[in-house]
């Protein structure tokens, strides 16, 4: 019996991401504010349609958005890691990420009653103690690679690239991968953003990154019996209302392609017994 699992995530990172770039000034800072803003309505739709998502929540939002943050547990979502400080582990020392591991977990057990078993880093940019650091604290998964569409997969420590040299892979280990891709993640395709040194104006309209979102899903009917397929969403991005509209149709046609939807640690936990034993 074919299964197409859905896991729809989101990143609650409110401000996180823009104190982490250092834009402290007031406007890109409400932009963050604005995640939390419109949290309610997105609980709001999960709710309408019956689905457990999973909320990857930085320790900063936990601790600066507690009202918000209780709505998510309230709604039986999963609650996932992401981080305190949204630094990207491949800018951090080892004692650096762990520090922020703990921390961000400690908020999470505070917040939920447990510990995360899921873990995505902030910016997609894993180190080489990141899988170690994750095993040693007891997490499931990780959702922050992309060397899959459909299947999750062990997650290897130990890799080493060098230039001019064959790939050396290193051991796979008990973590299970959940892929993901900046495809389908709707940051890249929606929002504006100037530093100092890029640009980055995507403001592409909804509808058309739903289709494709969409097209997505129907070439994993095609082409596998059992899969799962992750997009990441960010409230203050998602949230708009002309994006929530096309959020809405999307997942109700994913409903009738005979999606499943589910959190990621319950598609892990389903996966798992598929993987090759590490
Ligand atoms: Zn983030």
């Amino acid at each position: 019996m074919p299964r197409h699992i859905v896991c729809l995530t989101f990143d609650f990172d409110t401000q996180a991401g823009f104190i982490a770039r250092g834009m402290i000034t007031p406007t890109p800072l409400s932009r963050g504010e604005f995640g939390a803003a419109v949290s309610g309505r997105i609980l709001d739709f999960l709710k309408s349609r019956g689905i457990a998502a999973t909320w990857f929540i930085s320790g900063f939002t936990i601790e600066s958005w507690p009202r918000e943050c209780d709505a998510v547990v309230a709604c039986s979502h999963e609650i996932a890691h992401h981080s305190w400080a949204h630094i990207p582990p491949a800018t951090q020392s080892r004692d650096e990420e762990e520090a922020d591991l703990v921390r961000a977990n400690d908020a999470i057990a505070r917040l939920s009653g447990r510990k995360a078993r899921g873990y995505r880093s902030p910016s997609w940019d894993l180190s080489e103690h990141t899988v170690d650091l994750l095993l040693d604290q007891g997490f499931l998964y990780d959702s922050s690679m992309m060397g899959a569409d459909y299947l999750p997969y062990r997650a290897r420590r130990g890799d080493a690239a060098k230039l001019g040299e064959p790939f050396r892979f290193g051991e796979p280990t008990a973590l299970i991968e959940m892929p993901i891709s900046w495809s389908l993640d709707d940051f890249p395709h929606f929002e504006f953003m100037r530093t100092a040194s890029t640009v980055l104006a995507s403001m592409q309209p909804a509808r058309p990154v739903m289709q494709s979102w969409l097209d997505e899903f129907l070439y994993m009917k095609k082409s596998v019996d059992w899969g799962v397929l992750t997009y990441t969403m960010h409230p203050y991005v998602i949230g708009r209302g002309y994006r929530m509209r096309a959020l809405e149709e999307l997942v109700d046609k994913l409903g009738d392609e005979g999606a499943v939807f589910m959190t990621m640690e319950a598609a892990a936990r389903e996966a798992e017994p598929r993987l090759p034993r590490p």
